[in-house]
């Protein structure tokens, strides 16, 4: 098909004024809204360079099972922000850094309309992979580096996020740094956060030079955050598709529970005269387990179990194990809360307590920002399906103050949180461009 002549001019145009448009030569045999979205240039991101920064960036906190272990608030999570940092202040972005160590990169669009925000978070678990978190934080850098050398200015200002402790697994809570970004938790209580070895938050910032800023992005004002992520699932794998539009995060609610029993000598004392800690427990963890058979959509999961004294020879005197309950619907989830709380106080061998760890009310992303990913993947010719979030994320934390979205890709065998957690090229960069594809959308809203 022959373009009509004023959109062959006008492609002519842009392939002389913008030298990275992507514009292909045989452009009369594609249909012009390949290269237009909201009458805006539509931009690739550079593939080679994405999967060289994701390199770079897994070689920061390297474990040598081919693992990454960046803890938040570690030396290798700092190192890790500053390779980020590095990277967005060499392309001459604005960076801030604010108290509790969160990243923000700005690239200023042309008018005072609420900014967009995309981003994610750079620390990982223990036994991470390379790509939970790194992928949302370096296609967000993609995105902004891509916007800017191509000479666009959009109207509205990017900002490239890097959340602080989103994963929760030395300090809690998790999604910390969106949380504090938000107004959810103060700097105090941040601080005050402390590791299994009694290390807290404030003393690690005072430790770690340069960690903690002073500035803050109060000045802009964002409207929409979107968070580029693996899936964490195998559903696309399954159904071998290239995106997620995410349209919701389930809730969570996360317990610790302490049974009280008494100490005594396991050969001596008879059986009926006994509170066994570690025996009530076990009876406990197995009856919470039935709960998703009678709550449908329900998952639970007792992840964490201490016993004390811990000996062979000794009844426990005290078991502390965790309860991690999460379900898309809030009525549900507080349903399976209540039904929790029963289960633990039926019996009266020992004595229960009950601390209340974390929760999130599951979350409704903006139809808006799920449209603009939609439409971003569908522009690009990628298969797709609508779906809720297993996982708790920053956008879930973000979405009660900006309008917020997700773009999931194929977590190769639904496996991460695991050195095996991988995502081919083809998939991460699929992901990138509807991100940037999304944000392109997003700029004419
Ligand atoms: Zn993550």
């Amino acid at each position: 098909m022959r373009l009509p002549l004023h959109l062959r001019s006008l492609r002519l145009v842009l392939y002389a004024y913008v030298p990275y448009a992507y514009v292909p030569y045989e452009a009369d045999e594609i249909p012009v809204t390949i290269y237009f979205t909201h009458m805006n240039l539509k931009l690739q991101i550079d593939s080679a360079r994405l999967e060289q920064h994701l390199i770079e960036l897994a070689q920061i906190g390297a474990r040598t099972d081919g693992g990454v272990c960046r803890l938040a608030f570690s030396d290798a999570d700092l190192e890790g922000r500053a390779y980020v940092e590095d990277v967005l202040s060499e392309a001459g972005l604005e960076i801030r850094i604010d108290p509790v160590g969160n990243l923000f990169a700005i690239l200023r669009g042309t008018s005072t309309l609420p900014a967009i925000m995309i981003g994610s978070h750079t620390d990982t678990v223990a036994t991470g992979g390379r790509y939970d978190g790194a992928l949302g934080v370096l296609a967000a850098v993609e995105c902004a580096l891509r916007i800017k050398e191509s000479g666009w200015v959009p109207n509205r200002s990017i900002v490239v996020a890097s959340f602080v402790n989103e994963e929760g697994v030395r300090f809690m809570p998790d999604m910390m740094g969106s949380l504090y970004h938000s107004g959810q938790i103060s700097l105090d209580a941040v601080a005050a956060a402390t590791d299994l070895n009694g290390v807290s938050i404030g003393q690690e910032l005072t430790r770690l030079q340069g960690y903690a800023g002073t500035e803050t992005l109060e000045d802009i004002d964002v409207g929409y955050f979107l968070e580029l992520h693996i899936e964490q699932g195998p559903v696309l794998e399954d159904e071998d598709l290239d995106i997620g539009v995410v349209t919701g995060v389930q809730g969570l609610s996360w317990t610790e529970v302490t049974v009280h029993g008494a100490s005594n000598h396991a050969g001596t004392t008879p059986m009926e005269r006994r509170r066994d800690a570690g025996l009530v427990s076990g009876e406990l963890m197995s009856n919470l387990r039935q709960l998703p058979n009678e709550i449908e959509g329900l998952r639970l999961t007792i992840g964490s179990v201490t016993y004390h004294p811990n000996l062979i020879n000794v009844i426990a005197s005290k078991v502390q194990f965790t309860v991690d309950i999460r379900h898309p619907d809030s009525a549900r989830l507080q349903d399976a809360e209540a039904r929790v709380k029963r289960l633990l106080t039926e019996q009266s061998v020992c004595q229960i307590t009950c601390k209340s760890l974390a929760r999130v009310e599951p979350c409704t992303f903006s139809e808006q920002v799920v449209s603009a990913v939609q439409n971003a993947s569908d522009t690009s010719g990628y298969s797709s399906k609508q779906m809720i979030s297993g996982a708790g994320h920053d956008a879930q934390i973000l979405n009660s103050k900006f309008r917020s979205g997700m773009i999931f890709i194929p977590s190769r065998g639904g496996i991460s949180h695991n050195i095996e957690e991988y995502s081919s090229l083809k998939q991460v960069v699929a992901g990138a461009n509807v991100l940037l594809g999304a944000v392109q959308h997003l700029t004419e809203k």
